[in-house]
């Protein structure tokens, strides 16, 4: 059985204030479940504050982070490294972001890069893959996430993948409000680990698939119930305690054994 995770992916989000309030409003709203990981992503500047708060709280939230550079240290100005986040106590980092590979031009060889390096530095990649609207609209998300996935693959192996993540994002359904139904994203879910397990099945088995995209607490249901969806990376809903907690507690439900 797969322990569901969910991700709040915060963006460029956040004060001081917003991230004390937040983790606070977090803490509460979770401290009672139990059966899933729950990990927080707050932008760069504020994973200091962060770990503080969890560490003050004895909270069992987890710290991730929105990405990371291809090196521990030296001349790369702007970038943070693998060391740095684990020297603040950040596990699940996550690379290939629909918004990475467009704004900042991130090629699957670059992602897969970062995966390597996350790995070699024990860190847990959360692998964000995933259509474009007119891709989807073309029948091509199948071949999309294979060609994502197979750069990691090429470039890795497919052992890499055991204790990693990979979240099926589409990314028509990141902040619009127009989320996949449950029935495909458990389609492309149960593909994705397919096309894994061509390669090792037991590395498929034990593979992480979330589900992001306008992931709220009157949809999370739906998704968790199917077998392939193991949690959520969730953006707006994210940042909102109650909503955060009410996703976080429907995939503990739907997953408990
Ligand atoms: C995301 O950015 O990873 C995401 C899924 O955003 P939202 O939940 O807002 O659609």
């Amino acid at each position: 059985m797969r322990r569901p995770v969910v991700m709040g992916n915060w963006k460029l989000n956040g004060s001081k204030a917003m991230v004390t309030e937040l983790l606070n409003g977090l803490n509460t709203a979770t401290a009672d479940i139990d059966g899933v990981d729950v990990v927080v992503a707050p932008p760069a500047l504020y994973i200091d504050q962060a770990e503080r708060l969890i560490k003050e709280n004895a909270s069992k939230l987890i710290l991730g982070a929105q990405n990371t550079d291809v090196n521990n240290s030296g001349a790369f100005t702007g970038d943070m490294s693998p060391e740095m986040l684990k020297d603040f106590g950040a596990t699940h980092i996550i690379i290939g972001h629909s918004e990475r590979r467009e704004y900042h031009e991130e090629s699957d060889e670059f992602v897969a890069k970062k995966f390597a390096f996350l790995k070699e530095n024990g860190l847990i990649p959360v692998l964000c893959i995933g259509e474009s609207d007119a891709q989807n609209e073309a029948g091509e998300t199948e071949s999309v996430v294979s060609r994502q996935i197979d750069a990691v693959i090429n470039h890795c192996g497919i052992e890499a993948f055991n204790g990693a993540i990979i979240a099926y994002e589409p990314i028509w359904a990141i902040g619009t409000g127009k989320a996949a139904t449950a029935d495909d994203a458990q389609r492309i879910h149960a593909f994705i680990r397919s096309h894994v397990a061509k390669h090792d099945a037991a590395v498929a088995e034990q593979l992480i698939i979330q589900y992001g995209g306008s992931v709220k607490p009157e949809n999370a249901q739906s998704y968790f119930q199917n077998p392939d969806i193991d949690g959520a990376l969730v953006g707006g809903a994210s940042l909102k305690a109650d909503s955060f907690a009410a996703i976080a507690a429907a995939a503990a439900e739907a997953k408990k054994a």
